[in-house]
């Protein structure tokens, strides 16, 4: 895959791309990534990028002209520019799915906006995609394409070096990922669960379900309703659920009355 991303700040992408995982895939050229400065296409004598907006208020807006020239730049060389994205907190809250949906592009445009964000007028002309990271907002668009990035590129066959650790994390099926655990067997009297070292396989696949069922209930019920359940997955949230309910009438049976 090859990823354009135009960014006043192309100084900033050193370090997250150039280290370890992301680093190995440029390395081994399943991705390729091409930072475009968007001053290098000002055309007035002093490379200003931005301008104060029309109808007045604070801050600064990126300007049209520099935005177009690079996108013009770009299309000479490829008649389909493919996905063109706009980073922006308005845009559509980028996920994994998304993520494995962009990993099937054989390229991709990301534009990182700053300051008050980029005329209106870039969006409408060139871009396909608006994605937002998250509902905050950061001061640019730089942080957010390295999240997309990131996440994207470990969705690309060869990247990782087993596409099986990447199908266990969380939401890749719709799930939080089970807890995990690593030598030693006991640090400061804290002990790993006995079943993961029991090497009956059978046993250790239907703890990590369950457990990823249990934070999944816990820490995001909301995530239950859109993934498909087994017969069997139904039945071990029937029984947690069931337990709970135990347990909260027990403590209600057990708290003193207050007195009266
Ligand atoms: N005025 C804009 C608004 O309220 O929607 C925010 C502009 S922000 C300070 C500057 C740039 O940072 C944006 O153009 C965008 O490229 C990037 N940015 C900030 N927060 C983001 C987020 N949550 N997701 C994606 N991009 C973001």
């Amino acid at each position: 895959m090859r990823v354009e991303i135009l960014t006043l700040f192309p100084e900033m992408f050193s370090g997250p791309f150039d280290t370890s995982i992301i680093k190995r895939a440029i390395d081994k050229e399943i991705l390729a990534i091409n930072l475009i400065n968007i001053r290098d296409f000002s055309q007035n004598k002093h490379h200003t990028v931005d301008a104060t907006p029309y109808g007045g208020g604070a801050g600064m807006v990126m300007q049209v002209e520099p935005l177009f020239k690079a996108m013009e730049h770009l299309a000479e060389s490829q008649s389909d520019l493919g996905r063109v994205i706009m980073m922006c907190p308005q845009g559509q809250p980028f996920n994994q799915a998304l993520a494995k949906e962009l990993a099937m592009e054989n390229r991709l445009i990301l534009i990182c906006g700053h300051y008050e964000g980029i005329d209106e007028r870039v969006t409408k002309k060139w871009v396909t995609d608006e994605i937002s990271i998250g509902d905050y907002v950061l001061t640019g668009g730089e942080l957010p394409a390295m999240v997309v990035v990131d996440a994207v590129a470990r969705m690309i066959p060869g990247v990782l070096g087993e596409m099986a650790s990447a199908q266990a994390d969380s939401f890749y099926n719709g799930l939080l990922d089970h807890p995990h655990y690593t030598k030693p067997r006991v640090y400061q009297g804290l002990e790993v669960p006995a079943v993961l070292l029991s090497g009956h396989h059978k046993n250790i696949d239907n703890w990590r379900r369950r457990q990823a069922l249990l934070r999944t209930l816990e820490r995001r019920p909301e995530l239950l309703e859109k993934v498909e359940l087994t017969l069997e997955d139904q039945k071990i949230l029937q029984a947690i659920k069931g337990k709970e309910q135990e347990m909260r009438s027990e403590e209600k049976g057990t708290r003193k009355k207050p007195r009266t």
